[in-house]
């Protein structure tokens, strides 16, 4: 790849990137020319990590490894990112390179056929290697995993388990085993820590990089970073990697993907993580071209029952986990309803809907309000506990009467909704929304009635700054911008069915490339 070689050209690319995004409405207070250079650095290493998470845990460790001196910038208070809270769910395929490449590159896949066929290629050659470098850098595995070939319900892949010893006291259990131990990501964030700094790596929290700068040459030279104290600067002598996560919590910029996405959808992972796309601005401020979303909701999009809190067990400090397991047949003993009271889409579990999705549906119902409806005999079937602390206060609702529960809700139309609902049930036909015959098996008649929210998530991300298969950045022309690096959810072009590998993957490619060049 050619590099912008004169101030010229830098100068121009960076004005027209900031230009793009003032015009977008995305920018209002952002420098319209690149940093000046600051007058001393503040600090020095090889290479500077925007980012503790697992991408910029990987890109950290890589380069470590390699002999390099390494400064991890993180801005929140805790250290991890979104791995340190996840399920634990890792799809190391063993499948061959060429399959695994076929599999994410499939035309018929909506999750995948926009991925870019380099970084593709690349990440299916080093994906089962991967689990051996884990184990090598201090993560266990549990033996739950599936194999190649199998099929989960949520991640459609073959999958292994992280096991994680302790609880982690910032957070609470994530996931419990019934052998001991924990399953999360944790279990590959804490040795990925102890592993960086037991080799004189360091991770400084509540320090966010908001910039980073770029020299005569166009090369980026080092961040900008806001500390409790003030900015600081540090320089970086052989690289930037922007590993931030997405800006799935930034309100304003989320839009990008899909305007849809209002303020009332809360991230996954919130409010213990806040990625508010700081990174992939800091990349975009400096000519960076960013690479959009697959536009596909299944995976970017989460539903919790019960709950504003995604991804935090019982005794988390964080939240509750509402009521789970509304899978399968039990589809059959539920009826969605939206603010008003009335039904808006058929009750079933499955991406499409017949060329629509469940959240086209939700996101169009006043204030996005859903809330799921079932009666005292599939609470006590399913035991779905509808009391606080299951639920969360105003998440759910209980009513002797279907009237009563319609007052409590604020949903006057309930009793009219359930009424239909209920004919169709005995007549077997869904006249509204098709719901399938199978499913339209049980009448919503035995009081109390029950009523929990169905808040609506927003989840991975797959738009980012777009990168070549050694995480350097591309600039909105088409060149790499030396010493610029990005990956995990900062980085577009590459959604893999889950996001640690696609956090590992890249990290490490930039881990390598800015320390081996
Ligand atoms: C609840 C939940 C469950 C999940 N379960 C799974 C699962 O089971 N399996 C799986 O593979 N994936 C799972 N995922 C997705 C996966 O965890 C993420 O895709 C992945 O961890 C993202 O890694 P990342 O390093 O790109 O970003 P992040 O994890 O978001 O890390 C970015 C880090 O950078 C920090 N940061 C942001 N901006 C700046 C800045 N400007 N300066 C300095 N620091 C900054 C952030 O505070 C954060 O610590 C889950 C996600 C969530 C939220």
């Amino acid at each position: 790849m050619t590099v912008s070689t004169t101030r010229r050209n830098f100068l121009k690319t960076a004005a027209v990137s900031s230009a793009a995004l003032g015009g977008m409405g995305l920018m209002a207070s952002a420098e319209a020319a690149p940093l000046p250079l600051p007058k001393k650095w503040d600090m020095t290493a090889d290479l500077v990590v925007g980012g503790s998470g697992i991408a910029g845990m990987s890109a950290a460790v890589t380069a470590i490894d390699l002999g390099a001196s390494v400064i991890v910038l993180e801005k929140n208070k805790n250290y991890g990112g979104a791995a340190r809270i996840n399920g634990g769910i890792i799809a190391l395929r063993d499948d061959t390179p060429e399959d695994l490449y076929k599999h994410l590159t499939n035309p018929k896949s909506n999750e995948y056929r926009k991925n870019d066929p380099a970084l593709v290629r690349k990440y299916s050659k080093m994906c089962y290697p991967t689990r051996k470098w884990l184990e090598d850098h201090g993560v266990k595995f549990l033996n739950t995993s599936t194999k190649a070939g199998q099929y989960d319900s949520q991640h459609h892949e073959s999958y292994l388990h992280i096991y994680s010893e302790g609880m982690d006291p910032d957070i609470g259990g994530i996931h419990p085993q019934r052998t001991g131990g924990y399953r999360t990501g944790r279990g590959i964030m804490m040795p990925f820590k102890d592993y960086f700094e037991g080799k004189g790596g360091k991770i400084l929290l509540e320090h966010k990089l908001t910039d980073v700068y770029r020299d005569a040459k166009g090369r980026v030279v080092g961040a900008r970073v806001q500390t409790p104290k003030g900015v600081i600067n540090v320089r970086a002598k052989k690289g930037v990697v922007l590993a931030g996560g997405s800006w799935k919590a930034n309100k304003e910029l989320r839009v990008i993907s899909d305007p849809r996405i209002t303020p009332e959808i809360v991230p996954t992972g919130y409010p213990y993580i806040d990625p508010d796309g700081s990174a992939i601005l800091a990349g975009l401020k400096v000519g960076g071209m960013f690479v959009g979303d697959r536009g596909e909701d299944t995976p970017r999009m989460r539903r919790m029952f019960g709950t504003n809190r995604y991804g935090f067990q019982k005794g988390s400090v964080y939240g509750c986990p509402g009521v789970s397991g509304i899978k399968g047949p039990r589809w059959s003993d539920v009826m969605f309803v939206n603010k008003n009271g009335d039904r808006f889409v058929k009750e079933l579990d499955k991406g499409d809907l017949g060329g629509y999705s469940f959240y086209d549906m939700a996101y169009v119902q006043p204030e996005k309000i859903v809330w799921c409806v079932f009666d005292d005999a599939s609470a006590k079937k399913y035991r779905w506990d509808t009391s606080y602390p299951t639920c969360e206060k105003g998440y759910a609702a209980d009513g002797a009467t279907l009237e009563e529960l319609a007052q409590k809700i604020g949903a006057p139309n309930l009793p009219a909704s359930v009424a239909k609902y209920n004919k169709f049930v005995d007549q077997k036909k869904d006249e509204d929304f098709d719901k399938p015959e199978n499913l339209l098996t049980k009448k919503i008649e035995q009081g109390p009635f029950h009523a929990v929210r169905i808040v609506l998530m927003v989840h991975n991300f797959t738009g980012g700054l777009r990168i070549n298969d050694n995480s350097q950045v591309i600039d909105i022309f088409g060149k790499v911008i030396p010493g610029l690096y990005a990956a995990g959810e900062t980085a577009g072009g590459l959604y893999v069915g889950n996001g640690m590998p696609r956090g590992i993957m890249p990290g490490r490619w930039a881990g390598e490339h800015a320390i081996k060049g």
